[in-house]
């Protein structure tokens, strides 16, 4: 072995690893580069390795600054398809005062630049040098980087494929003229349109998936094209280079293709489906383009296959067994209530997954079918067809069922059937969109549905919202004053340890990762029946279901803020609106005079 490499691993221990000498060996024999043979070896580490490296080149080590938002005009001083190729990263320039700074009409021509400093994982790389040489005049000044953090930087610095588009653009602009930077790609493999544009929706796809997002969104734009992810509930930008905006057509017809739609069609809305495969797991991506006025907008929806569980619920001891017994009754109704997105079908399939068993038929009707669960009949509704939730659900009770779930109870038709189906020994799950539990007993009534079936069919109403998780690897304690929690009803008595987000590589500095539901039930006691029976008042069965042991959701909010798993804004931020909405319900009355006032002021 070369003397210099053994140097090398000398210093940064990894002498004897045998792994990483076969690396080199490799590298050697195919021609290939030592650096990302090593770094691809599991369990070497990337930073150890390569500031030893830095270190024997007498290089500088580079860092990325996250506080820092990346200077995006270094893009200029070294082309996309040089920098992603070899991984090159422009983190800086040198300037001096121009000659003709006193005439100079703002300060960026004022000055000149006199050297390019770049960062690399590579700096052995003759090749990532000599294209490099080729496309830049200035002298470069090399440092040293993590391998990832220089990848990242890239995708911040030039946008996600963009040294695809800026290869098919130039191919496009400037067919025939041959420059410099065009004979530096020679080494590229010819690569049309079409399979650029594929590749690229793959990747989008793909990253998307990568870090956790349930949707992507594809927004034209009057001047640029927009991808958004929505990642633990919230959207996020991704950078894509901004001449991808003379692409979009592509891309869009790229992902109808995909959902098998009408790429001719482009002024209705249409639905489709596209089945990944991502790793071997399959994915179920469900597509919606929406015809806007900047172009077509296409959102996709990504459903995972991964079993959901009610371990995976992370349910609080408070109310786990409460759980438990409930899924052991024979019959009767368990409702799930919240607004949509508030995690109320996840509830409801890890329970399923529980009770799915040989001895138990189990059926659904939905709209639509979120996941797939093997073992369930699965139905979705289709209203074109007459195949509603009131008839389907018909069907379903005359199919022999133990188990049947309801997608959701938007009708009296349909609640009138589920709760004749509880009363006949069949155990019933559905949904309803109310704020809190206890005012699922005044939806149904209101629905028209008598108060002692109410009563007699429904065994529990659950409500829950969703609340970010915090980052198990970066969440840090924190001191928060006492007469602010009392301030919150915050209960002080109980022992725990309160964690605030920081940010780390692993959350992507968001502090967060994933998200955790909060829930509350409301059990049917005979105290509660009696209640509903007698037609009382609202706040009532709210006062009886406290004296039965209720715990409100931002009471079991604040237990999961002791764990440490979320952080009291968060908590609030879900449970605020509500509990103030709930405390002012019974007064509420449509507020028609106002409506009316302003449309008799509009001109
Ligand atoms: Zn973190």
């Amino acid at each position: 072995m070369i003397p210099v490499i053994n140097t090398l691993l000398q210093t940064c221990g990894y002498a004897d690893h045998p792994a990483v000498r076969q690396a080199i060996e490799d590298a050697c024999h195919n021609q290939t580069s030592f650096v990302d043979e090593v770094l691809d070896v599991p369990g070497v580490n990337e930073r150890v390795f390569l500031q030893a490296l830095a270190k024997l080149l007498d290089l500088p080590w580079w860092e990325a600054d996250p506080d820092k938002t990346q200077d995006r005009s270094l893009r200029r001083y070294l082309p996309a398809d040089v920098a992603l190729k070899n991984r090159l990263l422009p983190i800086g320039i040198d300037t001096k005062p121009s000659e003709n700074a006193a005439q100079a009409i703002d300060q960026a021509s004022a000055v000149e630049a006199t050297a390019l400093h770049i960062a690399t994982s590579d700096p052995l790389s003759l090749v990532a040098r000599q294209q490099l040489a080729a496309s830049v005049t200035l002298p470069v000044v090399w440092h040293v980087g993590a391998r990832t953090r220089i990848a990242e930087g890239l995708q911040k610095l030039y946008g996600l494929g963009a040294d695809t588009f800026e290869k098919i653009l130039r191919g496009r602009v400037d067919w025939g003229a041959e420059d410099l930077a065009d004979e530096v790609t020679v080494l590229d493999e010819p690569e049309d349109e079409e399979a650029s544009v594929v590749r690229f929706v793959n990747q989008i796809i793909r990253r998307g998936l990568e870090q956790r997002a349930t949707d992507i969104h594809v927004e034209p734009q009057q001047d640029r094209l927009r991808i958004r992810y929505r990642i633990d509930g919230r959207l996020e930008e991704l950078p894509v280079p901004d001449n991808i905006k003379a692409l979009q057509a592509s891309v869009i017809a790229r992902l109808k293709i995909m959902a098998r739609l009408d790429i001719a069609e482009k002024r209705l809305p249409q639905d489709g489906r596209i089945n990944l495969e991502l790793d071997g797991s399959p994915i179920d991506v469900r597509v919606a383009t929406i015809p806007s006025v900047e172009g077509e907008s296409v959102s996709l929806r990504l459903l995972g296959q991964q079993q959901v569980t009610i371990e995976r619920l992370g349910m609080a001891d408070t109310i786990r067994p409460v759980v438990d017994e409930l899924l052991k009754l024979p019959n009767g109704i368990i409702l799930i209530t919240g607004p949509t997105g508030s995690g109320k079908s996840t509830t409801l399939y890890a329970f399923l997954t529980q009770l799915n068993q040989t001895h138990r038929r189990i059926v659904t009707i939905e709209d639509p079918v979120e996941y797939k669960m093997p073992g369930i009949l699965q139905i979705a509704v289709k209203p074109e067809i007459g195949l509603t939730f009131a008839t389907g659900l018909r069907s379903i009770l005359r199919g022999d069922p133990n188990v049947v779930m309801v997608g959701e109870m938007r009708d009296l038709e349909t609640t009138e059937i589920a709760i004749r189906a509880a009363l006949t020994g069949h155990l019933v799950f559905s949904t309803l969109h109310t704020n809190d539990a206890i005012g699922g007993i005044t939806r149904l009534v209101d629905m028209g549905v008598e108060p002692f079936l109410v009563s007699s069919a429904v065994r529990a109403f659950f409500a829950q919202r969703l609340v970010r998780r915090l980052c198990p690897l970066c969440r840090e304690p924190v001191e928060v004053e006492s007469e602010y929690l009392a301030s919150i009803n915050f209960p002080t008595s109980v022992k725990g340890t309160l964690m605030q987000a920081r940010g780390c590589e692993s959350c992507r500095g968001t502090g967060f990762q994933g998200r955790l539901s909060i829930y509350e039930v409301c059990i049917m006691t005979p105290a509660l029946q009696h209640l509903i029976n007698t037609r009382a008042h609202p706040s009532e069965f709210h006062r009886q279901a406290l004296q039965d042991g209720y715990l409100p959701m931002r009471g079991y909010g604040f237990l999961k803020c002791l764990q440490g798993e979320t952080t009291i804004q968060e908590v609030l931020s879900v449970t605020a609106s509500e509990r103030s909405f709930a405390e002012a319900k019974p007064t509420l009355k449509p507020n028609a005079p106002a409506s009316r006032a302003m449309v008799a002021a509009a001109p």
